[in-house]
C-alpha cells in the first residue's frame, strides 16, 4: 500500500472509523505512521503484588485463578471479577462493563497485567487493567497513543501494526550521506522503533533521527526561501543623510535608536543585502528607526516599502509618516485591500514608474501586480504576525533589496537561527527618555464602577483612554464575555454620557476604521471602546487610561502589546484589568512587571512551547517531535548540515535528493497554501 493512499484502503477501517481518524488528523497511511505514542506504558519493571503501591500504574504478572464472576450492582453497571496469584499473594481484577475483556482472560493461565490498584487489605483490587498473554507481552514498552471518542489507544496500535504490515518499503527523505554523517538510523526503523520501542536506549535514537528530519527539512526550506536574496547583490546606498533626518524628528533619538539606524546604514551601504532583525520592546521607537532607513532610501534615489499586519496599523504609519515627511523629499502612499480601485491603480503605476519613494501598506503589497522601479528596502513591521513566505514576497518585489523585520516579541537565539538563518540582530533596549512604567491594577468586576470614575477623571483633565473588549458582538462565543459594541453603546449613552466615545473593532469598514482612529489621533474621540485590534502599533501618546474587560482571556504578551499602548508620553499611565477569574496568578505577573522579557518568558513557561512556537507566533510549518526551547543542539547541526547541503547543490537537484527535495516542498506546501 502507498504511503499516501487513504486510511479507507486499510483493513477494517470504514467511514466511521475514518472519520474517527480524521478527527486525529489521520487520513493516510502516512498520517497514521507518523501518529506518535503520546508516552509509552512500561510492561519491564515487574513487581510481585504484595509490592505493587496503590494508585499508581503497575505491572503484574500473575496467574488467572478463578473463572470471571458477574456483579450487577445498579442499574447500567457491571462488575466482572476475578482472582490472579502470583505464587505468594492473591489479588482481585474488576473489570468494569466490559464483559469482553473479563471473559477473555482464561483460567490457569498466565499473563502480564497493566494498571493501577485501589482498596486496601482483603479488598485491593487491579481496575480495569490492560494484559497481554506472557508469551505474547515481550520486553518492550508499549505505545499510548492520543484518543478520541469510540478510538482508544489499542486500536489504533492495532491500526498501526496493520499499516507496518501492508505499507512495503519507506522512502527515506534524508540522504545516505547525511545519515551516516550524523548516525541517523533509516525512516522505517525509526517508525517502527518509535512506535514499538524494544528499549529507551533505541527509542531516543529514534527520536533523534525524526527530530534531525524535521529541523533539517525545516531549515533547508528556509534557507531556500532566502537563497534568492542572498546569492545577489543589494542596492548599495552611497550617502547617509541620517543627521538630516534627526532634524525633521521632534524627538532626539535615544543611544539605542542611533546604533540601530548606523547598523542598517552600514548594511546597506555594502553590497550585501542587509537581513536584519530590529527587536525593541513596545514603545521603544522602532517606527523611527525604519522611517531614518526610508529617509535615506529616498535620498539616495531608490524606494522602499513598509508592510504591516493590519490596516488600522498601516493607516496610523501613513499618517505618521505623512506628517514627518511633509517638507522631505519623500512621495509616499498608502496601499492596502481598502484603497479605491483607482486609487490603487494610480499608485501602482507610479510605484512601478518610480515617482513615488515610498509605499505602507498590507498584504495588498505583495499581490502579484505590485512592482517597483527600484526598490531597495523591505521593512516587516510586527513581523511575528507574517508567514515566512510572505515577507519573502515582499522582498522578492525587489532585485534583492535589503531587509529589515521589527518585532516586540523577544525570540531565543535558537529560534532566530531557524527563521531568519544568519540574520543580524539589533536591540532597542532603551526607552525614549521620560517614560514611566505604567501603573497596572487587576480588579475584580464589583469594582468597575469605580475604574470608570477613575477613568471619567483623566478625561475631564484632557486625557484620553481605551476600553478593551475580547469579543466584537454579543452572542460570537457565550454570553459572559464583554462585547465591544455592547460596551459601547451602554457607555455612550450610560456612564460616559456627553462624552465623546468612539468604537473600534476589525468588522468595521475601513472608512469607518480610519474615522474613528482619525478623531481619536486628533483628540475628538476621548474614550476608545476597542477589541484587540489595536495591539500591534497605534500609538496615541495623550491615551494615558486603559481598562481591559476579561483579561483572562488574552495571553501575557497579548495584554503587554495592548498595554503599550499607554505609557507612551511623558504623563504617568495607568491601566486597569478586569477579571472575575478564580486563577489570577498569571495575570498578577502584569502587575508587578512591564518587562517585555520577563512578561514572554513568563507566558512561555505558562503555554507551554507549542503555543509560543506555533504557526500563529512566528508562521512556521508545525513541527510534530521537534521542540524548539530543547532540542537547540539538534537546531544547530541541522543547521550546519542544511547550510553544507545547499552550497553543494542549491536547488537539491541531484537525482539522489528528489526525495529530500519533495519532503521539504510538502512540508512547505501547506504553509504556501495558508498564505
Ligand atoms: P514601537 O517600538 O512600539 O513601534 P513606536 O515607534 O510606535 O514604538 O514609538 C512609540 C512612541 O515613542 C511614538 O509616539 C514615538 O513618536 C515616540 N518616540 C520614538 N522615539 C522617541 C524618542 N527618541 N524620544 C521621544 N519619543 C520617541
Ligand atoms: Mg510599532
Amino acid at each position: 500500500m502507498e504511503l499516501n493512499a487513504d486510511i479507507q484502503y486499510l483493513k477494517g477501517v470504514g467511514a466511521r472509523r475514518a472519520a474517527q481518524l480524521a478527527k486525529l488528523g489521520i487520513r493516510t497511511l502516512r498520517d497514521l505512521l507518523t501518529f506518535y505514542p503520546r508516552t509509552y506504558e512500561d510492561w519491564r519493571r515487574i513487581l510481585p503484588i504484595a509490592q505493587a503501591p496503590n494508585d499508581t500504574t503497575v505491572c503484574i504478572r500473575a496467574m488467572v485463578g478463578s473463572p470471571c464472576r458477574e456483579h450487577r450492582i445498579r442499574k447500567g453497571m457491571t462488575l466482572y471479577k476475578t482472582e490472579i496469584t502470583d505464587g505468594e499473594s492473591l489479588l482481585e481484577v474488576t473489570f468494569f462493563n466490559s464483559k469482553y475483556a473479563a471473559e477473555k482472560l482464561e483460567q490457569g493461565k498466565e499473563y502480564l497485567f497493566f494498571g493501577r490498584i485501589t482498596g486496601k487489605g482483603y479488598y485491593r483490587s487491579l481496575n480495569s487493567p490492560e494484559y497481554v498473554p506472557v508469551e505474547q507481552a515481550g520486553d518492550g514498552l508499549r505505545p499510548i497513543y492520543p484518543q478520541t471518542e469510540g478510538l482508544n489507544s489499542r486500536a489504533i496500535e492495532k491500526l498501526v501494526r496493520q499499516g507496518f504490515a501492508v505499507c512495503g518499503e519507506v522512502q527515506d527523505p534524508l540522504p545516505e550521506e547525511i545519515r551516516t554523517a550524523y548516525c541517523l538510523m533509516p525512516l522505517r526503523t525509526a517508525w517502527e522503533t518509535i512506535h514499538f520501542p524494544p528499549g529507551e536506549d533505541l527509542l531516543s535514537e529514534a527520536r533523534r533521527r525524526l527530530i534531525f528530519e524535521e529541523l533539517f527539512l525545516l531549515e533547508l526550506g528556509l534557507l531556500r526561501l532566502k537563497s534568492k536574496a542572498r546569492r545577489s547583490t543589494g542596492v548599495v546606498l552611497t550617502r547617509d543623510e541620517t543627521a538630516a533626518f534627526q532634524s525633521l524628528l521632534p524627538f532626539t533619538l535615544t543611544g539605542a535608536q542611533q546604533r540601530a539606524i548606523a547598523d542598517c546604514t552600514a548594511d546597506m551601504m555594502r553590497p550585501v543585502p542587509m537581513n536584519r532583525l530590529l527587536q525593541g520592546d513596545v514603545g521603544s521607537g522602532k517606527t523611527a528607526v525604519a522611517a531614518a532607513l526610508i529617509y535615506n532610501c529616498a535620498c539616495n534615489g531608490f524606494q522602499s516599502a513598509l508592510m504591516a499586519p493590519t490596516e488600522v496599523l498601516a493607516m496610523q504609519h501613513f499618517k505618521t509618516f505623512s506628517a514627518l515627511f511633509a517638507d522631505a523629499p519623500v512621495r509616499s502612499a498608502l496601499l492596502t485591500g481598502a484603497t479605491p480601485a483607482a486609487e490603487k491603480k494610480r499608485i501602482k503605476a507610479a510605484l512601478a514608474a518610480g515617482t513615488l519613494d515610498f509605499v505602507v501598506g498590507t498584504h495588498a503589497l505583495i499581490q502579484k501586480d505590485v512592482q517597483f522601479a527600484s526598490l531597495a528596502l523591505a521593512v516587516t513591521d510586527e513581523q511575528h504576525r507574517f508567514g515566512v513566505h510572505q515577507r519573502g514576497l515582499l522582498s522578492a518585489k525587489g532585485d534583492s533589496p535589503h531587509t529589515l523585520v521589527m518585532s516586540a516579541t523577544p525570540i531565543p537565539r535558537t529560534l532566530a537561527l531557524i527563521i531568519y538563518g544568519d540574520l543580524d540582530l539589533s536591540i532597542l533596549d532603551e526607552m525614549p527618555r521620560g517614560r514611566q512604567p505604567v501603573a497596572t491594577y487587576l480588579i475584580d468586576s464589583d469594582k468597575r464602577e469605580r475604574a470608570y470614575g477613575y477613568v471619567k477623571k483623566h478625561l475631564i483633565e484632557g486625557r484620553q483612554g481605551y476600553i478593551v473588549c475580547p469579543l466584537v458582538e454579543e452572542g460570537e462565543e457565550g454570553d459572559t464575555l464583554a462585547a465591544a459594541q455592547e460596551v459601547y453603546a451602554s457607555l455612550a449613552e450610560g456612564f460616559f454620557r456627553g462624552f465623546r466615545v468612539g468604537l473600534l473593532h476589525g468588522k468595521m469598514k475601513s472608512a469607518e476604521k480610519k474615522d474613528v482612529m482619525e478623531r481619536f489621533a486628533a483628540g475628538e474621540v476621548q474614550l476608545l471602546v476597542a477589541t484587540t485590534v489595536i495591539e500591534v502599533g497605534i500609538d496615541v501618546p495623550n491615551a494615558v487610561i486603559m481598562v481591559i474587560e476579561n483579561a483572562e482571556r488574552f495571553g501575557l504578551s497579548q495584554l503587554h502589546q495592548l498595554r503599550g499602548r499607554i505609557g507612551r508620553g511623558s504623563e504617568k499611565s495607568t491601566c486597569i484589568l478586569i477579571s472575575d477569574h478564580s486563577d489570577t496568578e498569571r495575570l498578577q505577573i502584569m502587575t508587578e512587571t512591564g518587562d517585555g522579557f520577563r512578561i514572554a518568558d513568563a507566558d512561555l513557561k505558562l503555554r507551554g512551547p507549542g503555543d509560543f512556537f506555533g504557526a500563529r507566533q512566528h508562521g512556521l510549518p508545525a513541527l510534530k517531535v521537534a521542540n524548539m526551547m530543547t532540542d537547540g543542539a539538534v537546531i544547530r547541526e541541522t543547521y550546519a548540515a542544511a547550510e553544507a547541503l545547499l552550497k553543494k547543490d542549491p536547488a537539491l537537484a541531484d537525482a539522489q535528493y528528489a526525495p529530500l527535495r519533495q519532503a521539504v516542498n510538502a512540508m512547505f506546501s501547506a504553509q504556501l497554501a495558508m498564505n
